[in-house]
């Protein structure tokens, strides 16, 4: 697992992680203006990503996504503390999870559109 601040990614964006590759990178910008509690709880919410669980914040059903919002770290509560929900919808999504062969993984490991690369080459 590789942690990296950028100024580099999408301007939206407080962090990113790259499930497969195993690199988080964290916008400089967005952590120079955070507190230490945010920035611990983007942190948080980028290694909910390692495990494959997805962003909630938008989540289609309008009343979910509400409360996702409210009450989950992938929804982007901004929380440091990981919550029945949070744990179990990591559990339940590595459950869903299967390993890559060794052709995939050469294979995905070799596009230069991954962080992984980017980091590799300097760019991110
Ligand atoms: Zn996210």
């Amino acid at each position: 697992m590789v942690f990296t601040g950028t100024n580099k990614l999408n301007r939206n964006y407080a962090g990113v992680a790259e499930i497969n590759s195993g690199v988080i990178a964290l916008n400089t910008s967005w952590m120079n203006r955070y507190n230490q509690q945010k920035r611990r709880a983007v942190i948080i919410h980028e290694l909910g990503h390692t495990f494959g669980t997805k962003d909630l914040y938008n989540y289609p059903n309008g009343a979910l996504r509400s409360l996702f919002k409210q009450q989950t770290i992938m929804g982007g509560n901004y929380a440091t503390s990981i919550k029945s929900f949070d744990a179990k919808l990591a559990k339940w999504t590595l459950r869903k999870t299967r390993s890559m062969s060794q052709t995939e993984f050469r294979h995905y490991r070799s596009n230069a559109g991954l962080y992984y690369q980017q980091m590799l080459n300097g760019q991110l």
